[in-house]
């Protein structure tokens, strides 16, 4: 418990450590960081603090822990899950990350890199093409999104088919853990057997084990080229064949592999300014593949792209297909992919699941789950699409028509969200494939969580963190 009588004292010692410019007890100055992306979670907190390195981080954890402060960690606050805001007791520091923004190494020899927790990554992303190298993850919110952030939340994007998630991409982590001592683990080893892998606790940790500071990340070549295929298919199951067929032929190739109701495609083509329809005609269902080359001396992929689909549309797996012509247009295709969700704002509410199921049954699970819902809940309207090469799509249920936004989606919503997180589950997938829990979904997870594993989770929480200051009241409770 939060110690009252203790803060005026904390709030001092804290501005011994931090000085003026890593200190902020300015309501109007901390306003802007107390709500989420998505804008439906609003907290307080008692300061703002934003240390400059790991020691200073160090010191503020200690004075936590000695006075039951919580500490809720903020990197780019772009995190979909409410997980960056504090809850509406005022009693938490907000620990933004922003000034630990230092880019410590790049090593092109070695593939890595060693960037600290406030690096934006789309900075990285320029840092490291400098040296002709390139970090392999990417996702919307790469203008705002920080290295904290991904490996806390363990993110995933376009391109984890070929490159995996953040766990696939982290070599080692600096942390700052509930009691204050400093975890320093940036040495990239290729066997380490010294047994529990703290790394691989912190990452997905959602800031609820500690604190971040650095982590060295994997590097790979930089792209020689790209194209990006739109192809019009007749249904999810055409889709998962044309993967499969891709996947066993060009395999290495192949970074994204993203399925697009058309529904969805035409919202985009309604609403936003600058689209243009991929192909002369619509098609029940699209996919939009990217071929990739890293390798100067591998087929370049538009003609590799070229072979791939006459193989594709031979097999009867594709309507038709537009390969990207110049790096503008492979642009534009993705601009349709990702303009998806704020064409879907201006239709109207739509309750939005972020779930996975097992790769090889997530053609049938779309059609199977959405047949389900729209029969369940009549006049929804469900709209499955994002990374069907991961297994993962974004499962949005539109309203019916004429809906009020905010009574349908805290009534109605709520339960057509639980009916389709039980289908998830039914199916052996996750109710969060890579936006985590936060607290939008610790419910859902406490309820439909394998038990014996959120026995573990909630023992290690306990263990690592007996204060419960670390972002307290998200992914689990203790
Ligand atoms: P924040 O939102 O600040 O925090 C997220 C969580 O991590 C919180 O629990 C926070 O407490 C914790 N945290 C932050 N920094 C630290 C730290 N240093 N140490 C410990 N804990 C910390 N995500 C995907 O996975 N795939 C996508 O395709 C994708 N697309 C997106 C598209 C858009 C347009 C937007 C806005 C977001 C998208 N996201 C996506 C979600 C988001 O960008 C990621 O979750 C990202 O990892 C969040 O980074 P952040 O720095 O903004 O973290």
């Amino acid at each position: 418990m939060i110690d009252a009588a203790k803060q005026p004292a904390l709030i001092e010692s804290l501005s011994a450590i931090l000085g003026g410019r890593g200190l902020s007890i300015d309501p109007g100055e901390i306003a802007p960081w107390l709500t989420d992306w998505r804008g439906r979670y609003h907290g307080a907190a008692l300061a703002m603090v934003a240390p400059a390195n790991a020691a200073e981080l160090a010191e503020i954890v200690k004075l936590a822990a000695i006075t039951g402060t919580p500490i809720v960690p903020q990197g780019g606050n772009s995190g979909m899950v409410g997980g960056a805001t504090p809850d509406t007791s005022g009693t938490a520091l907000l620990l933004s990350t922003r000034r630990m923004n230092a880019i410590r190494a790049i090593d092109p020899q070695a593939g890595t890199v060693i960037a600290e927790a406030g690096v934006v990554l789309q900075t990285l992303h320029e840092a490291v093409a400098v040296h002709d190298m390139r970090f392999p993850l990417t996702l919307g919110g790469k203008g705002s999104a920080t290295v904290g952030g991904l490996v806390s939340t363990n993110a995933g994007g376009t391109q984890v088919l070929r490159h995996g998630t953040m766990r696939a991409l982290v070599e080692g982590i600096e942390a700052v853990l509930p009691d204050g001592s400093l975890y320093e683990g940036l040495v990239t080893l290729k066997k380490d057997n010294r047994g529990y892998d703290l790394k691989h606790l912190l990452i997905g940790a959602e800031g609820t084990l500690g604190i971040v500071t650095a982590a060295t990340l994997k590097l790979v070549p930089a792209l020689v080229d790209r194209a990006v295929v739109w192809a019009g298919v007749e249904s999810p199951l055409a889709a998962r064949d044309l993967l499969l067929l891709l996947e066993a032929r060009a395999g290495r190739e192949i970074e994204g592999f993203e399925i697009i109701p058309q529904r969805c495609l035409d919202n985009v083509l309604r609403h936003i300014p600058g689209t243009r329809a991929p192909l002369a005609s619509p098609c029940p269902w699209n996919v939009l593949i990217e071929f990739a080359r890293d390798n100067p001396s591998a087929m370049p992929p538009d003609a590799l792209a070229e072979t791939m689909m006459t193989e594709a549309y031979d097999h009867g797996l594709i309507i038709d297909a537009a390969i990207s012509a110049s790096e503008s247009q492979a642009e534009a295709f993705w601009k349709l992919r990702d303009s998806i969700s704020e064409a879907e704002r201006t239709e109207g509410p739509a309750m939005q699941h972020d779930i996975s199921v097992p790769v090889a049954e997530m053609a049938r699970f779309i059609i199977e789950a959405g047949a389900k819902v729209e029969a369940r809940f009549p006049g929804t309207e469900v709209a499955a699409f994002g990374h069907m090469g991961d297994g993962n799509v974004h499962f949005h249920v539109a309203a019916p028509k004429g809906a009020d936004r905010e009574g349908w989606t805290a009534g109605p919503g709520k339960e057509i969200s639980a009916f389709v997180h039980d289908l998830v589950v039914a199916a052996q997938g996750s109710i969060s494939a890579e936006h985590g829990i936060g607290q939008m979904k610790r419910d859902e997870l406490a309820r439909l969580g394998d038990p014996a594993w959120i026995n573990a989770m909630q023992a290690i929480k306990r263990a690592l963190d007996p204060m419960g200051i670390m972002n307290p009241g998200k992914l689990v409770t203790a």
